[in-house]
């Protein structure tokens, strides 16, 4: 079970909209689906999370789970890594 402090922080970066469609196609706000990073070794539940509008999430051919993670990077140009930089500037906050 997620907090209630952890649920909005993930509240918060859904409200974001797509980091992807904001910081690679200039779409700012595009609802989104919150999608989890796995790091070897990481739980689910304390991996870092990404938000995603459905179709770049796992409904478009070009989503992240359609390609996989290398294909999704190697598509966009853009490591998740990366993504996540930008969506924890975004939130003024430093990654964990
Ligand atoms: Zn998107
Ligand atoms: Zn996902």
């Amino acid at each position: 079970m997620a907090t209630k402090d952890e649920k909005k922080s993930l509240n918060k970066i859904a409200s974001l909209g797509c980091i992807l469609c904001s910081e690679v196609l200039g779409f700012e706000g595009t609802p989104s689906e919150l999608h989890h990073i796995r790091r070897h070794g990481a739980v689910r539940s304390a991996s870092p999370v990404l938000a995603l509008c459905p179709e770049h999430h796992r409904n478009g051919n070009d989503s992240i789970h359609r390609m996989g993670v290398n294909g999704f990077e190697k598509k966009w140009g853009i490591s998740c890594e990366e993504l996540l930089e930008r969506q924890n500037k975004k939130l003024g906050k430093s990654i964990e």
